[in-house]
């Protein structure tokens, strides 16, 4: 067996996250959110009062952090940073980290090793594009910047994290801006992605489209490969 993966890509809110754990917990492969990466070297920048007019100077700090990813828990130099790398702090200073080049090879190296023969599902900007291009099956989440700030702004809401809708929405502006632009890696669609908006669907529904196209890849792939299962997320 070698290996199958998932690559569910796209901007900031489209969905991608609760969509690739319903189903990693459906097909029972493994789940790595790669944001999350990113954010726990974001969460170092400001631990260490980075100057973010020289975000490239993160490069010097790179070889002082350890990112380790237990279930759903993510360690920052063995400490669990699972909450911390939730904030509108974090979540805002993560873009411009990551147009770091000397950043993304680390990362993506790591997701690589994480990845490399596993039935896997991931999600991030640059998954099929970058990280895995030869991935079994590519998805490019879409859903327009208003509906996606709302979805964000209910969840902080939720978790009582103080802050205003309009706020939530220039930070998701922002992102898909330096996200978009950068020049390592930018955001945008793999030639072979499938592309969905989820702005008028439900969590389900999406997750029933991108079932069904699993599904077709699955069966084409078991007809010559033999997969292993075990359900985790990493
Ligand atoms: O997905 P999430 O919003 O948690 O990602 C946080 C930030 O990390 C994004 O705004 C993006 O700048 C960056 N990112 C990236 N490549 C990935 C995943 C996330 O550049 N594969």
């Amino acid at each position: 067996m070698k290996g199958f993966t998932v690559a569910i890509d796209g901007p900031a809110g489209s969905g991608k996250s609760t969509i690739a754990k319903v189903l990693a917990k459906k097909y029972g492969f493994t789940y790595l959110d790669t944001g999350a990466m990113y954010r726990m070297m974001a969460l170092y920048a400001i631990e260490k009062r980075l100057d973010w007019n020289k975000p490239g100077d993160l490069a010097r700090l790179l070889g002082e952090t350890t990112l380790d990813i237990r279930k759903e828990n993510f360690f920052l130099n063995g400490e669990d940073v699972t909450r911390s790398i939730r904030t509108p702090e974090v979540t805002e200073k993560s873009s411009p980290v990551s147009t770091v080049r000397e950043v993304r090879e680390k990362l993506v190296e790591q997701q690589r090793r994480i990845g490399r023969g596993k039935e896997i599902i991931l999600d991030g900007r640059d998954i099929g594009t970058v990280v895995f291009p030869e991935a079994q099956v590519k998805i490019f989440l879409v859903a327009s910047p208003e509906e996606r700030a709302a979805r964000r702004f209910k969840e902080y809401r939720e978790k009582n994290i103080a802050c205003t809708y309009e706020e939530v929405l220039e930070d998701i502006r922002n992102r898909d801006r330096i996200d978009s632009t950068r020049k390592e890696s930018p955001l945008r669609k793999a030639v072979d992605a499938v592309e969905i908006d989820t702005s008028h669907m439900t969590i389900e529904e999406a997750a029933g489209a991108i079932s069904a196209l699993i599904d077709s890849r699955l069966r084409d792939y078991t007809s010559s490969e033999n997969i292993g299962g075990g359900h985790e997320i990493l």
